[in-house]
């Protein structure tokens, strides 16, 4: 399957701890199936950096690396929905994470005729993703994601994608946070891996190897879900 010839909508979940490789893979699979990522970690971003009502609250929650209440991201999210480009299909980076927002977003689908096609579970080692966000940064122009050791730019302080020399760390990626992160995603969005097992449309992927290797395994997934 590529773009053109997709007969219908591939709706997926990314599922994983941070630094399991969601955001990542979810713009592989944008550029290579011209699938919309959905990220609400970069929604709320926005938000807060927009100063909006929902933005002020979810700021201080952020940044101790709490997870931000159903409502507010349910909010976001149905919001970004709801804009055309998504008819093509999605892919949920970083949603939902806990039941309540499953639940919701099961309705939400099943309101708009657009099932769930699968849920892709990064497995990964807690203790790597600590490595892993300690090195992250983004490209301020593009967003393109890159690391110190394992996924530099071809040209040092060049961006591969845009070409741009300015670049960005995430306040809420330091050793601190990401213990609290790591915690949240035990207590409240681990238990989602058999939520969705019981459904029937898991596939659990081993996220350790290196990014082409995992690109490879979910563009296999994507294929399979679009012509079955
Ligand atoms: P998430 O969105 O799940 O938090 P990211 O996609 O931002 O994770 O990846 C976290 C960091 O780890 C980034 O710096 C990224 O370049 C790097 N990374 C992603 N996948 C891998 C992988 N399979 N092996 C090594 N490093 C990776
Ligand atoms: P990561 O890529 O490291 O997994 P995200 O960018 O997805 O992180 O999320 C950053 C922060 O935004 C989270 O620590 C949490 O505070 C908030 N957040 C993002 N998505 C959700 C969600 N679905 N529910 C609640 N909080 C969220």
């Amino acid at each position: 399957m590529d773009a053109e010839t997709q007969t219908h909508p591939v709706n997926l979940i990314l599922l994983g701890p941070p630094g399991a490789g969601k955001g990542t893979q979810a713009r592989m699979l944008t550029e290579a199936f011209g699938l919309v990522q959905l990220s609400t970690g970069d929604l709320l971003r926005e938000a807060v950096a927009q100063g909006t009502p929902a933005g002020k609250v979810a700021k201080q929650v952020m940044a101790e690396g709490q997870l931000v209440s159903d409502e507010i991201v349910l909010a976001i999210l149905k919001d970004r929905l709801d804009q055309p480009d998504t008819g093509k299909g999605v892919i949920l980076d970083g949603f939902p994470r806990t039941e309540g927002q499953a639940e919701a977003l099961d309705a939400l689908m099943l309101d708009r005729g657009a099932p769930i096609s699968a849920v892709i579970s990064l497995e990964v080692d807690d203790e790597a993703m600590i490595g892993r966000i300690a090195g992250r940064y983004t490209c301020a122009e593009c967003g393109e994601g890159y690391h110190d050791d394992n996924k530099p730019p071809a040209s040092e302080g060049v961006c591969d994608k845009c070409g741009s020399t300015q670049f960005t760390r995430r306040p809420d990626d330091n050793a601190e946070t990401v213990r609290t992160r790591l915690g949240a995603y035990h207590m409240q969005t681990a238990p989602l891996i058999d939520y969705y097992a019981l459904r029937g449309n898991l596939k659990p992927v081993p996220a350790m190897a290196p990014i082409d290797d995992v690109a490879e395994k979910l563009t296999q997934i994507v294929k399979e879900v679009s012509d079955g």
